[in-house]
């Protein structure tokens, strides 16, 4: 069972017209998929600062929050964990029609609003998946698994021969080692 998104109605009555309001609330993030592999977040639920503020036909949404992300490490296939500080702002604009938003350019709210409604569960999914590192690994110097028996290196050594230096192949077509 996914838990449904969590919203927020842009025609809430706690927004009054040329205010800026702060809400908190508890927001659901939903699982990541990166590289073929799920990424969950724990806890699911975080609590979240949304700030809004009403700027001309449209509101300038903020939200803030921490969140912990766990999945395989892509070296060692072990478990690895990452903290994430997420702060992310949009321009929504509810009245506007889509034709006419088709053609802005920073459409990027388009994608998380309907009805005056703001699916901020996607918003978050997409701003976490923008902040994390290019790999996602258990340590920064996390030694992977052995290229040639699949060891998990952070166990200790497997006593293969490290791999010979791939440069020297063209070398050794041209001089080929005497056997005898
Ligand atoms: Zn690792
Ligand atoms: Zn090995």
């Amino acid at each position: 069972m996914s838990e449904p998104a969590t919203t927020f109605d842009l025609y809430s009555p706690a927004l009054k017209k040329g205010t800026a309001r702060v809400f908190t609330l508890e927001l659901y993030l939903p699982p990541i998929s990166l590289a073929g592999q799920a990424y969950r977040f724990q806890p699911e639920k975080v609590r979240t600062r949304l700030s809004v503020t009403q700027v001309g036909q449209g509101y300038m949404v903020t939200m803030s929050f921490h969140c912990s992300l766990s999945g395989v490490c892509w070296r060692c296939l072990e478990k690895a964990e990452l903290e994430v500080a997420v702060e992310a702002s949009e321009f929504f604009q509810p009245e506007l029609p889509p034709i006419e938003a088709m053609g802005e350019e920073e459409e990027g709210s388009l994608w998380y609003l309907e009805d005056g409604i703001i699916n901020l569960s996607g918003w978050a999914r997409d701003a976490v998946a923008e902040v994390l590192p290019p790999k996602i690994i258990c340590r920064d110097d996390c030694p992977g698994l052995c290229s040639q028996c699949g060891t998990d290196l952070n166990a200790g050594a497997c006593g293969c021969e490290p791999p010979t230096d791939s440069r020297w192949d063209k070398l050794r077509e041209w001089w080929p080692p005497e056997d005898g």
